[in-house]
């Protein structure tokens, strides 16, 4: 789960990183409020879960309420990247001398947290990665091992921060991210810019933290924070029912069982010439009540024009799949025709049942390619 760089930026201040005071807007009206309140210059800043808000034309300073009240007008509304702003963060405006970059992430290769450190901040980490690698700083820290002081001494050194001022602010701030990283279940704290003020005081300017869904449930604070309108109608029911979907722009619905055997089927769908109109995997279990839940989220798509359901039988059985897709049918009214390939484990006695019981508009196949071929002719 994504963060808005508010909400980011509050974790980061109860683990103690320096921020800058700000207020959340939804109007004009607020944010004129807001600047009132925090007096002086402030930014506003569109909040949306995508980077690039500043190139968008989604950061503005102003110099005062009415400033801010005008900008916010500029502001709210505009589309960056297929995320219209809602919101603002109305912040007091920072001096900035230099800007850093320090984030901390997942490196699922090496199997340890890896933090990343340069003086080059501001702009994209993938542009310095590509351009002045030998100016980013990277440290590996073992998760068994844990964060040791040394390891911030290294990464300051190696990015090549030579103020001592500095330095004993980054010891600080590397380490508190790092706690707040690890104990917030974070997969990702990145921090562009990390600025250094003309007195020589360093601060998050921005804040990107992504945290692990799978460790919401230990965290209701963060859970909290998701922000429902920001995900599309279809996949907000699918979350209420616990069914994992991600909507996509084609007209073949789909549902397997398996995130990586849903994966191909999207591949295949456009392999036989069609485009898939979701992902959507049934996990473990094949039974009536998923399987209803699945189909009512699929079917909400307007867009959909027939299903596909690609089954393989593993712990799962083939026959029991057959059944709850049966149940299903008998609860639900589905105008659109549906193919399913049943494969694996008591895929024959399950092809048997749903042969016996013949529904009209289901159709049986027993490979995948055939399935696929089937699904995308019946979307057309
Ligand atoms: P992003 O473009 O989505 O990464 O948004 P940021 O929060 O990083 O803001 C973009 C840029 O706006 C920053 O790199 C800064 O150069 C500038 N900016 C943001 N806040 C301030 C501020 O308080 N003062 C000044 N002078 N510039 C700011
Ligand atoms: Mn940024």
């Amino acid at each position: 789960m994504d963060l808005y760089e508010y909400q980011g930026k509050e974790l980061f201040r109860r683990f103690g990183i320096p921020t800058s005071e700000g207020r959340l807007a939804t109007t004009p009206a607020e944010a004129r409020a807001a600047a009132e309140e925090l007096g002086g210059q402030v930014v506003v800043k569109a909040q949306v879960l995508t980077g690039g808000r500043g190139k968008a034309g989604g950061v503005k300073l102003a110099g005062g309420p009415d400033d801010a009240e005008q900008k916010a007008e500029e502001i709210l509304g505009l589309d960056i990247r297929g995320h219209v702003v809602r919101k603002l963060w109305i912040e007091s405006a920072s001096e900035i001398a230099k800007e850093y970059y320090l984030s901390v992430t997942f490196d699922r290769g090496v199997k340890q947290s890896l933090f990343m450190l340069t003086k080059e901040g501001g702009v994209e980490i993938e542009e310095v990665a590509a351009n002045t690698a030998e100016a980013l700083a990277r440290l590996h820290v073992d998760p068994l091992e844990g964060y040791q002081p040394y390891q911030a001494r290294r990464l300051i050194y190696g990015a090549g921060i030579d103020d001592p001022n500095e330095q004993k602010q980054l010891l600080g701030i590397i380490e508190q991210l790092y706690r707040c990283y690890v104990e917030s279940d974070a997969m990702l704290c990145e921090i562009n810019p990390l600025i250094v003020t003309p007195e020589g005081e360093i601060r998050a300017l921005d804040s990107k933290f992504t945290v692990d869904d799978n460790a919401l449930y230990r965290h209701g604070d963060v859970a909290a924070m998701r922000d429902l309108e920001a995900y599309p109608p279809e996949e907000r029911a699918a979350r209420e029912k616990g069914v994992t979907y991600v909507k996509l722009d084609g007209e073949v619905g789909i549902l397997g069982n398996g995130a990586g055997l849903v994966m191909s089927t999207l591949d295949v769908i456009a392999l036989a010439g069609g485009s898939p109109a979701n992902f959507c995997d049934l996990g473990g279990g094949g039974d009536a009540q998923g399987v209803v839940d699945a189909l009512e989220v699929i079917t909400a798509d307007p867009q959909v024009r027939s299903i596909l359901f690609n089954i393989f039988g593993g712990i799962t059985r083939g026959d029991e799949v057959a059944r709850g897709i049966l149940q299903a049918l008998e609860q639900l009214t589905i105008e659109q025709p549906i193919v399913v390939r049943l494969d694996g484990t008591n895929a024959e006695e399950g092809r048997a049942i749903l042969a016996e019981a013949a529904p009209a508009n289901l159709h049986t196949e027993a490979t995948m390619l055939d399935a696929a071929r089937r699904a995308v002719e019946l979307a057309a």
